[in-house]
């Protein structure tokens, strides 16, 4: 949970978070018109460092998902990764950590439209795994993932996680871990705070960026971790529902999620039930990558030294 005491970044300086007062009549409250992203420092006890992952890529997606809502960042990339830097020096938390920068229409004014000021804040949580790592139990959703031509997908906007949270919300209601989206054509689009793969006799696989995605980041790390660590390249396409079924494998990509094998869609096994090879070997790699254990990868993240 966020915690007063922290250190933030809001209204152009460094404060604690508890010293931010909202109005209610802010825009972005009532009218869901902020966009946000979700950045992961992994705790690296040996060095005494924060490896804060993918930073620059996560602040260029950040910048494309505020042109979207003509929301003017008040700083370019370069600061904004320097004052997130600065936020968890000052923090200094000894654990995995959380970053969230939010950009948002702040008028307090009721009208809705995409005039006006915006604020630019930044906050830290603690963060460890953000669902269970030894296999999700998924159902696909009623609910259809947002269209493009409606809300898209592609910017990370504050509105859009309605129809995440109504989708998990059914889901675990009905026991289920976490759902999994289709587009309004019918394809897989992607889980709810997550992308998706799936292992097919051999090959990797994941719905396109057409399918109504967020472009994930991790997505992407994945990507280069299949092919150069498995020699494996992933085929973006189309993929119907019932393959999900006959999937040997399928696992969950985000920087909350991690990865996250599945290991049963709507009350099927995936394959044998278990966590599969290419999911296993991926993941770890990935935290090894992610806490900056591996030199091929050391661009993948930058540390902070924690006092
Ligand atoms: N899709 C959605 C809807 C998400 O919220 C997230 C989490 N940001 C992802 C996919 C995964 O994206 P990333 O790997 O960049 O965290």
């Amino acid at each position: 949970a966020a915690n007063d005491a922290e250190w933030c970044y809001h209204g152009g300086e460094l404060q604690k978070l508890g010293d931010v007062r909202l109005s209610p009549a802010t825009h972005a409250l009532n009218y869901g018109t902020g966009v946000f992203e979700g950045i992961r420092a992994y705790w690296n006890e040996e060095r005494g460092t924060l490896q804060v992952l993918k930073l620059r890529e996560h602040y260029e997606r950040f910048e494309k998902s505020s042109r979207l809502l003509r929301i003017d960042l008040p700083l370019g990339i370069d600061e904004m990764c320097d004052i997130t830097l600065e936020i968890l020096k000052r923090n200094a938390p000894r654990e995995d950590t959380y970053i969230r920068p939010l950009a948002y229409k702040a008028a307090e004014s009721v009208g809705v439209n995409l005039k006006g000021e915006s604020e630019l804040s930044i906050f830290t949580v603690p963060m460890g795994n953000y669902v269970e790592l030894s296999g999700l139990r998924c159902c696909v959703s009623s609910w259809r993932r947002t269209p493009d031509t409606a809300i898209p997908a592609r910017a990370k906007c504050t509105g859009s996680y309605v129809n995440t949270a109504l989708a998990v919300d059914a889901a675990h209601r009905a026991g289920y871990d976490d759902a999994i989206f289709l587009t309004q054509q019918g394809f897989v689009s992607e889980a709810s705070a997550a992308n998706i793969f799936l292992v097919r006799k051999g090959r990797l696989i994941t719905p396109p960026v057409t399918a109504d995605i967020l472009e994930g980041i991790t997505r992407d790390a994945v990507m280069e971790l299949a092919e150069r660590e498995l020699g494996m390249p992933t085929e973006q396409r189309d993929v119907g529902r019932t393959e999900l079924y006959a999937a040997d494998e399928v696992f969950l990509t985000g920087t909350g999620f991690q990865i996250a094998p599945v290991i049963e869609v709507d009350d099927r096994p995936v394959g044998t039930g278990t966590i599969g090879p290419v999911a296993e070997r991926l993941q770890e790699q990935y935290f090894k990558a992610a806490r900056g254990e591996l030199t091929e990868y050391a661009d993948w993240t930058v540390a902070v030294e924690v006092a």
